[in-house]
C-alpha cells in the first residue's frame, strides 16, 4: 500500500532465526522493550504484521522520563527537533 501500512503478504517467508526472546507487536511498548533487551545484551527477535509505520500519528509527544531512558541506550532526537 503506497504511503501507508503493507499487510505484507505478498512478502517472502521470514528465514528460521534463534532467539532467547521473541517480541510480538512493533508498537511503542514492543519497540522500546526490544530495544531495551538489546541494549542488555539479551537476543531478541521482533516481528511485526505490518510492514511499514502508521500513516497517522499516534504520538506526539514523550515525557521526560521516556526520553532519558530512550538516551541512555544511545536514541535521541535529531538536533533540529531539539
Ligand atoms: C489516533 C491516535 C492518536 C494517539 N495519540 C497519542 C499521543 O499524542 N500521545 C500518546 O502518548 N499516545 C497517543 N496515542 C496512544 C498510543 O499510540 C498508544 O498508547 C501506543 O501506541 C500503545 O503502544 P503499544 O505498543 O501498546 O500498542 P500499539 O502501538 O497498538 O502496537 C501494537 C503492535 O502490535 C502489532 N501486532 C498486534 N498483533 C500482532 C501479531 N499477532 N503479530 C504481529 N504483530 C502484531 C500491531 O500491528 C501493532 O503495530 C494515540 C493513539 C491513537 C490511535
Amino acid at each position: 500500500m503506497p504511503g501507508g501500512r503493507g499487510s505484507g503478504p505478498e512478502e517472502e517467508p521470514m528465514e528460521a532465526q534463534p532467539t532467547s526472546v521473541l517480541v510480538v507487536g512493533g508498537g511503542l511498548v514492543c519497540l522500546s522493550a526490544a530495544v531495551f533487551l538489546s541494549w542488555r545484551g539479551v537476543p531478541t527477535v521482533l516481528v511485526e504484521r505490518h510492514s511499514g509505520s502508521s500513516p497517522h500519528p499516534r504520538a506526539i509527544g514523550f515525557t521526560p522520563r521516556t526520553m532519558a531512558l530512550f538516551r541512555a541506550v544511545g536514541l535521541g532526537l535529531h538536533r533540529s527537533f531539539e
